[in-house]
């Protein structure tokens, strides 16, 4: 049996039916990342005991007769800014370098609690600050498709992973993309859930307002799968929403069904301002051909319009790096992570401390954030950027009115290499789809539209705020259309 090619699907049915135990499918992991990870560095710290010791306990109760949870013996790998009590949680910064947080993130408790095994913590760009999985204290992560490119990021580490094959499933976080984004660089499924569909107790906050946990699978009914298993009200987490949410698993009798009868009828807008922006020829023609996909099974699709899609990018150039800013401020010397050896008085000791446990990209943003926010400027930019917010919210509201997802690139470029120094305003533009559902509140999924192709392209699939089950249906569909 080939271990590291299954879905997780068929990871739990094999190992409830004792085809395999989980111990065996730890073990075939483990040594994927043993033969690959030197090379794709997809993890900063790899559990092998711990992830053993799970396997077995699993093992015993299945041995026993006992009921197993919904995603027994499944290695799953966590983006290292979401904490655990038995591994550290370094936000891949110096800063957190040997960091043991007190307490699980309760999604973390909700894995353990249903049997998934935790193998590990994965690569990231320094506290999520980043595109490209390159700002890591712990080195840069390379892109499975093709290690001279860069996977994506921030969460480039968990989206690596699963295209590698060192895990099937895999969190991560999104603050403006950093789950989408690497999922299409790396040719992988992301589902990124509205917010507050999953609690982000004890996910290190970059922007509050804009913080999610999201998913990375094979494909897509594996990422719901595990959406599925983390969603839910949680208390200790102020923006949770307390509302029954659909069930996202979709059912082993879809498999079979045809991509037209989940989306026939579906309306789908497409905004037009994506055309008016700058688009890689590849990109552009990959997106022509998924609305053609669309449109010959069945759906409704549509021109629309999002007029204020235009200032996404500075909105939340403005918003991320504003909160960011005052949520860096904790990191002082004291309260957190590493200290400064050396300091003769107080203002020493903060200024050594962040001057050397900060790499450059979050210097840089927490100086940018602190002007937006400072008493003399914040009317001028952060408040601003509020109302701009509302104004890109509002057109989302009045488009899912009368369409049920809405469909853009994932990127407008393609990867690139680790070795170009992209500029700011490239770097930044990258993000320029993504940024807007985070803005939003709203959830989305991004699918490869090229699957076995040498440069991955992904598909992203926008829907309301707490409708994952139309992008997931979407987005199952499409993963057809294009096989
Ligand atoms: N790439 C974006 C940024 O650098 C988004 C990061 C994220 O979602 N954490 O801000």
């Amino acid at each position: 049996m080939d271990i590291i090619n299954l879905s997780a699907w068929e990871i739990r049915e094999k190992v409830v039916n004792r085809e395999v135990t989980a111990r065996e499918i730890v073990e075939a992991f483990l040594a994927r990342i043993e033969e690959v990870d030197n090379e794709i560095k997809a993890f900063i710290t790899i559990d092998k005991d711990g992830a053993l010791s799970q396997a077995d306990e699993i093992d015993k109760k299945i041995q026993n007769n006992k009921t197993v949870g919904s995603l027994a013996g499944i290695p799953i790998g966590i983006k290292d800014n979401i904490v655990t009590k038995d591994l550290r949680t370094t936000c891949g910064s110096k800063m957190l370098e040997n960091y043991i947080s007190p307490f699980d993130a309760t999604v973390v408790e909700k894995i353990k609690a249903q049997d998934g095994i935790i193998i590990g913590k994965t690569n990231m760009d320094e506290f999520a600050m980043g595109t490209s999985t390159d700002t890591s204290y712990f080195g840069v992560t390379k892109n499975p498709a093709n290690p001279k490119l860069i996977p994506g990021g921030s969460s480039g580490g968990s989206a690596a992973a699963v295209a590698a094959m060192e895990v099937p499933l895999s969190l991560g976080s999104d603050t403006g993309g950093s789950n989408t984004q690497p999922a299409s660089f790396c040719g992988v499924v992301s589902i990124k859930p509205s917010f507050g569909l999953v609690s982000r107790n004890g996910l290190v906050s970059v922007a509050n307002t804009l913080d999610t946990i999201g998913v990375f699978g094979k494909d897509v009914k594996d990422a719901a799968f595990l959406l599925n298993s983390i969603s839910g009200f949680d208390k200790k987490d102020p923006t949770s929403i307390n509302k029954e949410h659909e069930t996202f698993i979709i059912s082993n009798d879809s498999d079979n069904s045809n991509p037209d009868e989940l989306i026939k009828g579906m309306r789908v807008g497409i905004p037009r301002e994506i055309y008016q922006m700058e688009l890689d020829s590849k990109v552009r023609e990959k997106f022509e051909k998924a609305v053609e996909f669309f449109k010959s099974n069945g759906a409704i699709v549509e021109e629309i319009s999002l007029p204020n899609l235009k200032y996404a990018t500075e909105t939340y150039i403005i918003i991320s790096n504003g909160e960011a800013a005052s949520n860096m401020a904790r990191f002082d010397g004291l309260r957190y992570g590493y200290r400064a050896k050396e300091y003769d008085n107080l203002d020493e000791l903060y200024i050594k401390s962040r001057t050397e446990g900060f790499g450059n990209e979050v210097k840089t943003r927490i100086i940018l954030g602190t002007y937006f926010v400072s008493s003399a400027n914040s009317k001028e930019y952060y408040n601003k950027a509020l109302r701009v917010r509302t104004l890109i919210k509002n057109d989302f509201d009045k488009a899912f009115e009368d369409y049920d997802i809405i469909l853009t690139p994932t990127a407008p470029i393609l990867p690139f290499e680790a070795n170009k120094k992209l500029p700011f305003e490239e770097k930044v533009r990258i993000n320029a789809f993504t940024t807007l559902v985070n803005l939003a509140g709203l959830c989305a999924l991004s699918v490869p539209t090229n699957p076995g192709e040498e440069i991955p392209v992904g598909l992203q699939i926008i829907g309301d705020r707490l409708k994952e089950i139309n992008i997931i249906k979407a987005g199952i569909a499409f993963e057809r259309m294009v096989k």
